[in-house]
């Protein structure tokens, strides 16, 4: 983990300085969508096996701010569409926040607002109506409250002793590789129920922790009432598409734009992939994203938007909470970092 991290870092540094030294507008296209998740003040956290999903609100106005200095122009994904024949040269970029953290609200809408960037929350159906559970927030709690935990994901009960962060690293990515369905054969959906029911045997409520860390139906629409905001739809469940039939698929899809419209009066015209990664968001859910009626649809797969992108298959770049510094902001708007990774 250490040593991945310090590559890509290193990485970074190094498209920093090819990006300085004029490369810069060969590589990054049209412009950068970038994907946050939870963003919130720095707390300590003994075991943070999702630590690259959350940054500061400090970070995020950094970010604003280097981009700014850039020359970049902030757009909303409604706009995205129409950036392809768009006159203006100048580089865009586009903030989302994907699953409805309540700190996206609280912590990130100030900061998006004081600069008047508009951003846009892909939230969660499921966790809006407190009927679905964070599988990667069940785990950590789980893991990080006790120090004997038992699981069966149907390969017979096992048993984890708990004593460091190595040994709740492996047992989350035990749990982790059922839900994703790289090991055993469970739909995600019974994974889910089964580490729930684990959880719920050792004293901690998922549904609470739903609770505690999305946005509620008045949550989404205070949200979408902040200057600049865009409410997009991101599923029911929060299940990998790819792995679900397609009429299972697409109702996931077109499900979680009538509950936000519900909400707010307003369907939205953009869809987050869970997950979003090749495995993910394949050919197929681009399809269906289309055929559910969304302008656009935006995976996890890291780049930047070139001259005529897939609308409905668009890259992002992840403000990742291990590289919160203002110079990996440019580097990754750079576009070559991912030339690099392509090389
Ligand atoms: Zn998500």
């Amino acid at each position: 983990m250490a040593a991945r991290h310090t590559a890509i870092r290193g990485g970074l540094i190094a498209s920093f300085a090819l990006s300085r030294g004029g490369l810069l507008r060969q590589a990054r296209g049209r412009g950068a969508i970038f994907t946050l998740h939870h963003v919130r003040p720095e707390a300590a956290r003994p075991f943070a096996p999702n630590g690259h999903l959350e940054v500061t609100p400090g970070f995020l106005e950094t970010a604003i701010l280097t981009l700014k200095a850039e020359g970049y122009r902030f757009v909303s994904t409604d706009d995205l569409a129409g950036t392809g024949d768009d006159p203006d040269l100048r580089p865009f970029a586009c903030f989302t926040l994907d699953d409805g953290y309540r700190d996206n609200l609280e912590h990130a809408a100030p900061v998006f607002e004081r600069h008047g960037v508009p951003f846009t929350v892909y939230a969660t159906a499921g966790f809006i109506q407190r009927s679905h559970t964070l599988w990667w927030e069940t785990a950590t709690e789980l893991l990080t409250r006790n120090d004997r935990v038992s699981v069966d994901f149907g390969e017979g009960l096992r048993t984890f002793t708990l004593t460091d962060y190595a040994s709740r690293d492996s047992a989350f990515d035990y749990i982790a590789s059922f839900i994703r369905g790289t090991r055993g054969t469970l739909r995600e959906a019974d994974a889910v129920a089964k580490l729930d029911g684990a959880a719920r045997a050792h004293g901690i409520d998922p549904l609470g922790i739903t609770e505690r860390l999305t946005l509620d139906r008045a949550g989404i629409a205070a949200l979408a009432k902040v200057p600049g905001a865009t409410i997009g739809a991101h599923t029911v469940t929060h299940a990998a598409l790819s792995r679900l039939p397609d009429a299972e698929a697409l109702r996931e899809m077109t499900a979680s734009a009538d509950v936000v419209a519900d909400i707010i009066g307003r369907r939205p015209s953009s869809l987050a992939y869970p997950y979003g990664d090749a495995q993910a968001a394949t050919a197929r859910e681009e399809r269906l994203a289309r055929e559910a009626g969304f302008t656009t649809a935006v995976t996890t797969r890291p780049g930047v938007i070139g001259p005529s992108p897939a609308f409905a298959m668009l890259r992002r770049i992840s403000l990742n909470g291990y590289y919160q510094r203002a110079l990996y902001v440019r580097a990754l708007a750079s576009g070559i970092p991912f030339r690099l990774m392509a090389g």
